[in-house]
């Protein structure tokens, strides 16, 4: 089958043959309809996360958004069968730990990241594995499009969790969103759908403007201003209630906790790149007298995917919206090559395998 493979970091990734994979005894066999390309994806290529023990090796098949069809279920597999319609989140648990059994999967003691360790070859491919496919493979339902579920396995459900959960975002509150990639446009649209006021912050009009199309109330150019946080803070009358670090750069990280007002939330979704090496200062002083809240967000617990389908069905939640162009596996190199320059505008989808 084909693969889009990470030879070499920073080196473009290689489409080859390689093997169909085996199905262990609680695995399934997913064949991808489509995946997103992720700023997940261009970090493991670049070799970035090593200070935390996810450093992609080379000879990794990357992708960890994927939408699919099961090919073929391993022995021990109960309820997961040949031509089911599935997505699956990138963190994939063992369904067992004290974490899993609490309903907080995503962050699971064994957790194994999708496309990021050999382990786990990922869904730029022809086909890919999922352990314990009994319990991280969320069935899609019967009339939604492959396409528009790729962010399902990341940005949008992270986007999701951020908001409703670890923010516990309600109508009306002021949202500052740092980043307009896929994962701050997801969050945008949501924080618009579930009633809130979305500031969107970016350095490309492109963005800005595709943020706006989402349901952002204002927009602010980080290129054009050296007060971010002061700008946000004007539009949202005394600070916003709460604000994402969509991006995880230190910039965007600092810019998010200044745009907060008084005991506001800051949710940090974006990991840092190499430049931060997984450190980040931030004003400890400034915070405990305004009682600011820091919250790291990762992923989204499975629990949590039967609410987040209700939403889209009911209309409320569009993740197709958030797509941005759709391409071949063999497109996929160059692809994450141009996010070197923050060039994608919404997810880019693979389609073609
Ligand atoms: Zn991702
Ligand atoms: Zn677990």
């Amino acid at each position: 089958m084909r693969a889009a493979v990470l030879e070499e970091h920073g080196e473009p990734l290689a489409v080859k043959e390689v093997d169909y994979p085996e199905p262990g005894p609680d695995q399934v066999i997913v064949e991808p309809e489509a995946c997103g390309i992720c700023r997940s994806d261009w970090h493991a290529w670049q070799g970035d996360w090593g200070w935390v023990g996810a450093e992609a090796p080379e000879g990794q098949i990357l992708g960890h958004e994927p939408a699919g069809i099961v090919s073929e279920v391993g022995e021990d597999v109960e309820t997961v069968s040949e031509g089911d319609r599935v997505t699956v989140p990138f963190h994939l648990a063992d369904g067992s730990c004290p974490h899993c059994r609490a309903g907080r999967a995503n962050v699971c003691d064994t957790v194994i990241p999708l496309g990021f360790t050999g382990i786990a070859p990922g869904a730029f491919a022809e086909a890919f594995p999922v352990r314990e496919a009994d319990f991280n493979c969320v069935q899609l339902p019967d009339d939604v499009d492959f396409t528009e579920m790729a962010g399902l396995g990341c940005r949008f459900m992270t986007a999701y969790h951020a908001l409703s959960d670890r923010a516990d975002l309600r109508p009306g509150d002021w949202v500052a969103v740092h980043g307009c990639g896929g994962v701050g446009l997801s969050a945008v649209h949501i924080a618009d759908a579930l009633g809130a006021h979305p500031i969107a912050v970016d350095v490309r009009e492109d963005k800005l403007e595709r943020a706006k199309e989402l349901g952002a109330v204002a927009t602010v150019n980080a290129a054009e201003t050296d007060n971010v946080a002061g700008e946000v803070k004007s539009i949202a009358d005394r600070g916003a209630d709460v604000s994402i670090d969509a991006l995880g750069i230190a910039e965007t990280c600092t810019n998010s906790i200044g745009s907060l007002g008084k005991t506001g939330t800051h949710v940090q979704v974006g990991l840092t790149t190499g430049e931060e090496g997984g450190e980040v200062s931030v004003p400890v002083d400034a915070m405990t007298m305004q009682e600011i809240e820091f919250h790291g967000s990762f992923g989204m617990p499975l629990v949590r995917y039967g609410e987040l389908f209700t939403l889209i069905a009911q209309g409320t939640l569009d993740p197709g919206k958030i797509v941005g162009e759709t391409l071949s596996l063999e497109e996929v190199p160059e692809t994450l090559a141009s996010m070197d320059t923050y060039d994608t505008v919404g997810i880019p989808v693979i389609t073609e395998f």
